[in-house]
Parts: structure tokens; C-alpha cells; sequence
């Protein structure tokens, strides 16, 4: 491979770990930190491992921005660029995935997570090429758990003032044998205030829709879809619709992804139920692991067939994620997985599985 391979190939996939500072739970039992940042490094240590990733970031205040500033802002750009974008929050539960993608959206949290932080520049973005261009833009929401998939927008875009439901999502098999989701709410945001509505009203359902909101939202994985047709206005009367597709359409695609919780099974609870899906969502994870880790691979790449989605039969909850992600992993496309881990030596085994993993997608 050349260094233009080389380059194209780092520059699709970016590997980040974010070490969350001990919790007062933590502190309170006395969890002591098992983890070193190499400083100056993008290097973390832990017992005899060592790792390096394309960023590491750990437990200051200013680690969100730098993570915002380093990682997401240029996925931002390449969105605009006509790239589909992907941040993947992996780790086991309490890691810090909500907190760091900022999923959790409510108007009183400060405004700290990626999520939020994506939308106010992207919609600054719109603001500053607004003579130039027209925007149309679009938000899903969806909550993959075990093998449904649910619309976590569903009814809130109406405006009959119904209650929010999880409607669970169609799984329909193309005829050239891919499966795609069916019938997923789109609705259209022309605002900041807009799009954030629709990511806290979404969580609050994905929130209430549990019995048991701990225990589901650590099994579930959380998908919110910026879409957006960005139209140069000086190719066309401005009396022309955006949806009128023409050649001068960009479309491009934004996933912000919370995924489940990637403790061992035999940690999540005694029952047998439990166990088998937390075997799920592990195989599932290996599964996305294993796409991720081909993205990265040139000659994987290269031909978007070589990359290995999970087909129909290897259904799982995060089979499922590989489905609503398809078009965007792969091809043209650019890919950060944030691995998020908890610096206490309680949970120093799930740590090191999380910094296999993430090295291994790199
Ligand atoms: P997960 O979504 O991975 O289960 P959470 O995002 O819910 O984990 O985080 C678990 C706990 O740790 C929460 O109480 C959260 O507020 C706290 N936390 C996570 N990341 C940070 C951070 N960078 N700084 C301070 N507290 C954090
Ligand atoms: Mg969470």
C-alpha cells in the first residue's frame, strides 16, 4: 500500500478513549485508579497492558471539548463534505457512553455531550452557507433492544398531542436479500432548539418505555440520524424544491450511536434470560467489531462487499445496528469509536476487554 492508502485508510476510522473520573460510588467503596495516561501520549497503561489509540482523553473538565475539537468536528466538516459520519460510544455499563455522547439530552444538563454539541455546529455551519445553499434536514431516533427495534420518534412528530409510545420497528428482507428497517419517523428540523426537542423528547420515551430503565437502556442500543440534502442555491432557481432530486444534491448521513453495555455476561445478572442476551449483545458487538476493524482494512474496503455485515441469520440486537448503519460504514464514510472506560480497579477486567477491543478496531 502507498501513503495515500495508508492515509485514507487512518483517515476513516479513528480510534479515541475516554477515562471517565472516579464516581462517588467508586470513591465511596474505595475503588482506587487502575489506569495511567501516558501524558503527552495517546497511550493508556493499565497492569501490564499498554495501548496506544489515535486519542486518549481522561478525567478533566476540558476533555469533552478536546474530544468535541479533535475527533467530531472534522466528521462534522466531511458531513458537509457529502461524507456519512458515525461516533460509536462503546463500554460496559457506567463507563460514561450516555454521559459522553450526551444521548441523555435534557434542557437543564449543560449542554457538554457530543450529541448536543454536533447539532449547535452543524446548524452554524447552516447558518454561515445559508446564501449559498439550501438545506433540507432530518432526524430518526431508534432504540435497538434484543431483537426489536423500536421508534423512539414515533408520534412525537405528529401533531396529534399523543402520548409517546415505542412502536416497534418492521424488519423486512430487500430483494437482494439485505434486510432494512420499515417505516422509521423522519421528521424535518429547520432549528437548533428544533433537532434538541426531538433528541430529549426521544430519550425521555426511550426512558419510560422500560419497566426498568437502568437495566434496559445499559441492554439497548440508542441510534440518533442526522440527515441532511444540502443544495447549491446558484445552480438553480430558488423556486425549485430541494426534493426535486437532481445532480447537485448532496446527500450525507450523521449516526450518533450509544451502544449497549459490553460487560460478560456473567456479570449482568443471574438469571438464564439475562444471561443469553448479554451473550447476544456480546456477539453482536464482535460482530460490529468485526465491520469496524474491515473498514479499517484497505482491501476490505475497497470493495464494500468484503466487509462483513452480518446477514440475516446472525440476527441480534446488534446485528441490528449493523443494519441501520449499512449505508453509512463503508464506502464513503468516516467512522469514530469512542471506547469509554471507568479508571477503577473494581472494574479493571471489563477495562481491559473494552481496550482489546478498541485496539482491535484500529
Ligand atoms: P453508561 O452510559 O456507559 O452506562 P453513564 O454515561 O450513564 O454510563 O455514566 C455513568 C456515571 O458516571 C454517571 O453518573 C455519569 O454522570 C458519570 N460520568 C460519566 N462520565 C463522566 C465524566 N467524564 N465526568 C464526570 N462524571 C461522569
Ligand atoms: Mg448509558
Amino acid at each position: 500500500l502507498g501513503p495515500n492508502g495508508a492515509l485514507h485508510n487512518k483517515d476513516c476510522v479513528k480510534v479515541a478513549v475516554n477515562v471517565r473520573p472516579l464516581i462517588t460510588a467508586e470513591l465511596l467503596v474505595g475503588c482506587t485508579d487502575c489506569i495511567s495516561v501516558v501524558p503527552g501520549e495517546p497511550q493508556v497503561q493499565i497492569g501490564s497492558h499498554a495501548f496506544t489509540f489515535d486519542h486518549v482523553y481522561s478525567g478533566t473538565s476540558s476533555s469533552s471539548y478536546r474530544i468535541f475539537e479533535d475527533c467530531i468536528s472534522p466528521l462534522v466538516d466531511a458531513f458537509f463534505s457529502g461524507y456519512n459520519a458515525t461516533v460509536l460510544a462503546y463500554g460496559q455499563t457506567g463507563s460514561g457512553k450516555t454521559y459522553t455522547m450526551g444521548t441523555n439530552y435534557n434542557a437543564e444538563s449543560n449542554n457538554i455531550g457530543i450529541i448536543p454539541k454536533v447539532m449547535e455546529s452543524i446548524f452554524s455551519k447552516v447558518e454561515e452557507t445559508k446564501g449559498n445553499s439550501e438545506f433540507l434536514i432530518r432526524v430518526s431516533f431508534i432504540e435497538i433492544f434484543k431483537e426489536e427495534v423500536f421508534d423512539l420518534l414515533e408520534g412525537i412528530s405528529s401533531t396529534k398531542s399523543s402520548l409517546p409510545h415505542r412502536a416497534p420497528i418492521q424488519i423486512r428482507e430487500t430483494t437482494n436479500g439485505g434486510i432494512s428497517l420499515h417505516g422509521v419517523s423522519e421528521p424535518e428540523v429547520r432549528s437548533q432548539e428544533e433537532m434538541t426537542s426531538f433528541l430529549s423528547r426521544g430519550s425521555i420515551c426511550r426512558a419510560t418505555g422500560s419497566t426498568n430503565m437502568n437495566a434496559q437502556s445499559s441492554r439497548s442500543h440508542a441510534i440518533f440520524t442526522i440527515s441532511m440534502e444540502q443544495k447549491k442555491s446558484s445552480h438553480c432557481s430558488t423556486a425549485t424544491p430541494i426534493d426535486e432530486v437532481g445532480d447537485d444534491i448532496l446527500c450525507s448521513k450523521f449516526h450518533l450511536v450509544d451502544l449497549a453495555g459490553s460487560e460478560r455476561a456473567k456479570r449482568t445478572g443471574a438469571d438464564g434470560l439475562r444471561l443469553k442476551e448479554g451473550i447476544h449483545i456480546n456477539k453482536g458487538l464482535l460482530a460490529l467489531g468485526n465491520v469496524i476493524s474491515a473498514l479499517g482494512d484497505d482491501k476490505k474496503r475497497k470493495e464494500g462487499g468484503h466487509v462483513p455485515y452480518p446477514g440475516y441469520n446472525y440476527i441480534n440486537s446488534a446485528a441490528h445496528v449493523n443494519v441501520a448503519l449499512q449505508d453509512s460504514l463503508g464506502g464513503n464514510s468516516k467512522t469514530v469509536m469512542i471506547a469509554c472506560v471507568s479508571p477503577a480497579d473494581s472494574n479493571a477486567e471489563e477495562t481491559l476487554n473494552t481496550l482489546k477491543y478498541a485496539n482491535r478496531a484500529r
